[in-house]
């Protein structure tokens, strides 16, 4: 094995017959990839700069005297670097992306180019309003479409990502106890499929988290609920559909308990996008809900970000949503920045300025471009997939709620592997080497060795269909007996089987020379 190849071996395992190696570790066309500090030397440079003349006298004494240690590439290796970078990473533009409860989508490119015009791209947050009307008056609309498609008075709209709107849908309710005298509400209920981040964020906010049962049929048990409902309970926090891929059918119970014990009920509305166009939040009794425009709205939402979170709120929270809102007057459109005045009940600020400006433009984009007829197909076709999905594979893997149609999510169990040896991560890896990316692992956490599947409405029956060979005939091979293929799967994948749980909890986050690497220098600044 060659020296840029330490640690990351692609030799198939003994005994496998899935893959051949090459002599150099690159496959194909796809050549092996170092970091970009083990390549080339650091005699090199892409650019050549001028000597700087210094005034150090400003740098008070900080001036650099070692040399800085970037890596010497000149641009045409600079360049394949990252190219081939970006070769090794999935994306949704390669290929379908299954991720269960992640609503990873195709995102149309017109969008794109709507968030690429300067007007809205080279915008300065502090930019006089006079100078921004446009770009209010599409915060203005977004926000009007956001409350029309929920039933909704009003909305946050600044909060960045659905955790994020989690916590602002908390704040505003503990802002309307304490107006109400009722600061003393200590509890949240949550149920156990809820995804991680609700329990999270109440308990962020200083809430206890009580869990609340589930029924046999993946749904909140509402006896349970009834019984833990008390004057001590603040909130409830529901996803619908839920984790499971499951609609909630009593959600108006769900409502009218809740209510009667004087707490709030925030739904978790990520999974918007399978009832976009169908169902109302606002007509369930719900008093909060973020809304992922990330995931409904088809906005990327790669690495981490950007996202946006926008919160709609009902009558009786609407008075502590957080500034900053936008209002139009006979003057245009103006900014209330400040909770004075008639904001003087709004709990005060998620974010520094407004929000994020280039999902809001992608998200009315999406809105436009879709229509009232079109956001509705977007929900039927996210839940027709997931159907389809769970129907071409319910005959050899188990469903984990076989009664029924699922909505956008088709939830499995590991039941069919027992037996096999092959366990939930060993067949999710062995689809990386079919060319799929697995889809959600391990959750929600109710279910056992889960596996959940969200095609969204984005892909087409012969993907889909694709996507269901591949896993069919893993499955065959998992009942076979055909265990290599997935104990040391994935191996075709320029990463080998991880140890993910070493990666999580001593992750290498810098990189220093291997005493074979000579750099000119000690690296400054470490
Ligand atoms: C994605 C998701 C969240 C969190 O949203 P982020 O934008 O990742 O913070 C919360 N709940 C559910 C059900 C989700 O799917």
């Amino acid at each position: 094995m060659s020296m840029l190849n330490v640690g990351r071996p692609t030799q198939p395992q003994a005994g496998a017959s899935v893959a051949v190696s090459s002599l150099t570790g690159a496959r194909g066309l796809m050549q092996d990839e170092a970091l970009i500090f083990e390549l080339g030397g650091w005699d090199k440079t892409g650019v050549d700069l001028e000597p700087a003349e210094l005034d150090a006298s400003d740098l008070a004494g900080l001036t650099r005297t070692a040399p800085i240690g970037l890596p010497g590439l000149s641009e045409p290796e600079t360049v394949r670097h990252y190219v081939r970078l970006s070769q090794k990473n999935h994306a949704i533009d390669l290929a379908l992306y299954p991720l269960g409860s992640c609503t990873m989508k195709h995102n149309p490119r017109l969008n794109e180019k709507a968030a690429r015009l300067p007007g809205f791209a080279d915008l300065h947050p502090l930019a006089p309003v006079s100078t921004t009307q446009g770009a209010l008056e599409l915060m203005d609309s977004l926000a009007h479409w956001l409350k029309t498609l929920t039933a909704m008075p009003a909305v946050a709209l600044s909060p960045k990502a659905g955790a994020h709107g989690e916590l602002c849908g908390l704040l505003t309710i503990k802002a309307a106890h304490e107006a109400k005298g009722q600061g003393h509400r200590r509890t949240v209920l949550v149920p156990t499929s809820a995804h991680g981040t609700n329990p999270a964020t109440a308990a962020f906010v200083g809430y206890d988290v009580t869990e609340i049962a589930q029924t046999p049929d993946g749904r909140v048990d509402l006896t349970d609920l009834a019984a833990k409902l008390s004057p001590d309970v603040a909130a409830i926090m529901v996803t619908n559909p839920n984790t499971c891929g499951l609609f909630e059918r009593d959600i108006i119970e769900i409502a009218k308990l809740t209510h009667a014990a004087g707490a709030y009920f925030y739904c978790d509305g990520a999974n918007f996008n399978a009832i976009v166009g169908r169902v109302r939040p606002g007509d369930l009794g719900v008093d909060a809900m973020h809304i992922n425009l990330h995931k409904t709205f088809s906005t990327p939402h790669g690495g981490g970000g950007p996202g946006a979170g926008p919160v709609v709120l009902s009558e009786a929270l609407a008075p502590f949503a957080p500034a900053p809102w936008v209002v139009s007057g006979h003057e245009g459109f103006k900014l209330v920045e400040d909770c004075v005045d008639e904001a003087a009940q709004g709990f005060g600020r998620m974010v520094a300025f407004q929000g994020q400006m280039g999902m809001f433009v992608r998200a009315y984009a999406y809105m436009l471009s879709h229509g009232s007829d079109g956001l509705r197909q977007v929900a039927e076709d996210a839940v027709l997939n997931a159907n389809y999905i769970k129907a071409r594979l319910s005959g050899a893997m188990s469903p984990a709620f076989p009664d029924g149609p699922c909505m956008h999510e088709a939830l499995f169990d590991d039941a069919w592997l027992e037996g096999t040896g092959v366990t939930t991560l060993d067949f999710a890896k062995a689809m990386i080497d079919e060319g799929f990316h697995p889809m959600t692992m391990y959750f929600p956490l109710v279910v056992h060795g889960a596996m959940l599947i969200e095609p969204t409405e984005t892909e087409s029956k012969q993907e889909l269909d694709r996507f269901c060979d591949a896993l069919l005939a893993l499955a065959e091979a998992a009942k076979a007996g055909d265990g290599d293929r997935f104990k040391g799967a994935p191996y075709l994948a320029p990463m080998r089987r991880l140890d993910e749980t070493l990666a999580a909890r001593k992750p290498k986050l810098t990189w220093r020379p291997e005493p074979t690497t000579v750099a000119p220098a000690p690296l400054a600044a470490e």
